[in-house]
């Protein structure tokens, strides 16, 4: 889960790594460090090279380039840097990357696990560890590999490579020789470069880390290493034969990445949805029908994601039922494979992520592809693994996303698969029509006074420990995702449900004052929901109705747009606001909440 961002070039290297950490803050924030190979012309040894080594616990965001300096000694010109997200041991200045073999020559950074790093370790009796990470036992592993087989750096760091288990990347650096060696084995990778030119070389988690510098990349795929050494060369990992690769010019403008004087991204990328959703629905049409088209005559779809992005494929098994009447299967991507055998070339899967690394959704590709089952994703990040894996894709539009909390990407997913589920409906321009509606409708609905009308009711929260959230047909799902948006953004313990579920038994639960939000639409399930609210009331609870017009049941009322089908993406949006104040009114940062991080790149 981690970001990782290496330099090698005529910059100061410590100064960009630093930046581009920053950039990648959102993928893990429990602590980082830097590693810098300094040019120190009073020492012989290494051709006048050594390392130095910055590890801090906490977020980067903060940190200035003064305080790298002075840990930096001398000027470098090749730094690798690492922000963690831990799996394998807590959250100290010992565990952070990077990661030393025993002579100190030899530096990694490290995205996912090491599945068999206890085997690994106990075979390397005599090195010493300082950490309990699993990421350590690379450089000892290279080290090793080094003295014993007498391999030099880049065949010891390829057969460490071929050594370790598990979804992961990595990045090496030898102060000896200034080379710096990279493997990818299921996390992301991207090189950046300029045509033509030696002079700079970039290794990131993804492309934002260095876009300000180049658009020009070389993407590793699974199992290839990349080597700069004043130059860069591209093997494959079990082979060792050398590969040539393109290099792709990215014209992607990810929005701004700064909060633009709000407080925080998130409210920042909460009031983008005013204009998000315009772009998201901004597709090819020729491709839309042309999913449709398969969606209308595949033997089963699979809509796969995870957290929101699951929800959201939830929403679109609701949304080709009741526009297209098509049966489609939602999946947690976690558990897709357990679906395999249901699998045919004949089957679709749609698969859903906002980065496009999620490892989850990635694996269940796999799965598919085992299967040759055709894939087609919808993502927001532009040269993800996702996008380059899967047979077509669709952008939704929504510009970078950099709170941890999905907001903007959330609502731009669900425009567009009501969209494909119009396409598939054969009605395109009416879906088209709807959604220009529901757009310009957020844009009315987000103004200064609706927030303040929100911020009221979570003051009135701020003490509630529990949640609950009830909606029915397209909404059901969207109760579901307002709960992970209460839970992950102010830690209220928040349970969403069907309206109908609350009597075969979460109904024991409500007391005298238990907030409950109840999302009725207009639709056939309104009256329903009117009757599940009135339930929870009657045994106390406090019912906050999120709902186009209001009713004597709702004790606070949150109004939102009659929009038809498009009312899953209206719904969602006030309580990403409460979600929001109320963590600010708790003292939470809602921009990095405790425990997760952005990108999952681990299982
Ligand atoms: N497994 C490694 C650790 O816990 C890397 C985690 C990450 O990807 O940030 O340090």
């Amino acid at each position: 889960m981690c970001g990782i961002i290496a330099y090698a070039g005529n910059k100061p290297a410590a100064s960009v790594v630093l930046e581009g950490l920053k950039k990648l803050e959102y993928r893990g924030y429990d602590s980082w460090g830097i590693v810098a190979l300094a040019d120190n012309p009073e020492s012989a040894e290494n051709a006048g090279r050594s390392f130095s080594v910055i590890k801090r616990v906490g977020k980067i965001g903060e940190i200035n380039w003064d305080y790298v300096s002075e840990a930096i000694r001398g000027e470098s010109h090749v730094a690798v840097g690492h922000t963690r997200w831990s799996t394998h041991g807590g959250v100290t200045e010992q565990n952070a990357h990077p990661h030393l073999d025993c002579s100190g020559k030899i530096a990694v950074v490290h995205n996912g696990i090491v599945d068999n790093h206890q085997e690994i370790r106990s075979g390397l009796g005599s090195h010493k560890f300082l950490s309990k990470t699993d990421t350590e036992v690379i450089p000892h592993l290279i080290e090793e590999i080094m003295s014993k087989e007498s391999l030099d750096f880049v065949a010891a760091v390829r057969r460490a490579a071929n050594t370790l288990k598990g979804r992961s990347a990595f990045v090496a650096v030898n102060s000896e020789t200034g080379q710096m060696a990279a493997a990818r084995k299921g996390a992301p990778l991207i090189m950046g470069m300029h045509e033509n030119s030696n002079e700079e070389f970039f290794i990131a988690s993804d492309v934002t880390a260095f876009l300000d510098y180049t658009n020009k990349v070389m993407y590793l795929d699974d199992n290839e290493m990349a080597v700069v050494d004043g130059k860069v060369a591209f093997f494959n990992l079990m082979s060792g034969n050398e590969l040539v690769k393109r290099i792709v010019e990215i014209h992607w403008h990810h929005g701004s990445t700064e909060k633009e004087g709000y407080d925080h991204f998130l409210i920042k990328e909460i009031m983008e949805q005013k204009s998000t959703l315009s772009r998201a629905i901004n597709q090819d049409d020729a491709k839309l029908l042309a999913v449709a088209n398969e969606v209308k005559n595949a033997f089963g779809t699979f809509l796969v994601g995870c957290g929101t992005a699951g929800k959201t494929c939830v929403v679109g098994e609701y949304l080709f039922s009741k526009i297209a009447r098509k049966h489609i299967n939602s999946v947690v991507a976690s558990e897709f494979a357990n679906y395999q055998h249901y699998l045919t070339p004949k089957t679709l899967m749609i698969a859903v992520s906002q980065s496009g690394e999620t490892a989850d959704v990635l694996e269940a590709i796999d799965v598919a592809k085992s299967k040759s089952v055709r894939v087609v994703s919808l993502l927001n990040v532009f040269g993800s693994t996702m996008m380059r894996v899967s047979d077509d894709f669709f952008m939704v539009n929504a510009g970078a996303e950099r709170a941890v909390v999905s907001t903007k990407a959330t609502t731009a997913q669900l425009a567009v698969l009501t969209l494909l589920a119009y396409a598939t409906a054969g009605k395109l321009q009416e879906g088209k029509l709807l959604l220009m509606n529901a757009a310009s409708a957020v844009n009315d609905m987000l103004n200064p006074r609706y927030e303040e009308h929100i911020k009221k009711l979570a003051l009135q929260l701020v003490d509630k420990k529990d949640a609950f959230i009830i909606g029915r047909g397209l909404n059901y799902p969207i109760a579901l995702e307002a709960a992970i948006k209460l839970q992950e953004t102010c830690y209220t313990h928040a349970q969403g449900f069907a309206g109908g579920e609350l009597k075969h038994g979460p109904l024991a639960l409500i007391e005298d004052g238990t907030a409950c939000i109840a999302i009725v639409a207009n639709d056939e399930t309104k009256q329903d929901m009117i009757s599940n609210a009135a339930e929870v009331k009657a045994r106390g609870g406090y019912i906050i109705g999120i709902a186009p017009e209001n009713n004597e049941v709702f004790d606070y009322w949150l109004k939102v747009p009659d929009v038809g089908n498009a009312s899953p993406i209206v719904s969602i949006i006030p309580v990403q606001i409460l979600a929001y104040h109320i963590a600010v009114l708790r003292g939470i940062n809602p921009d990095y909440p405790r425990n997760l991080a952005k990108v999952i790149t681990t299982k």
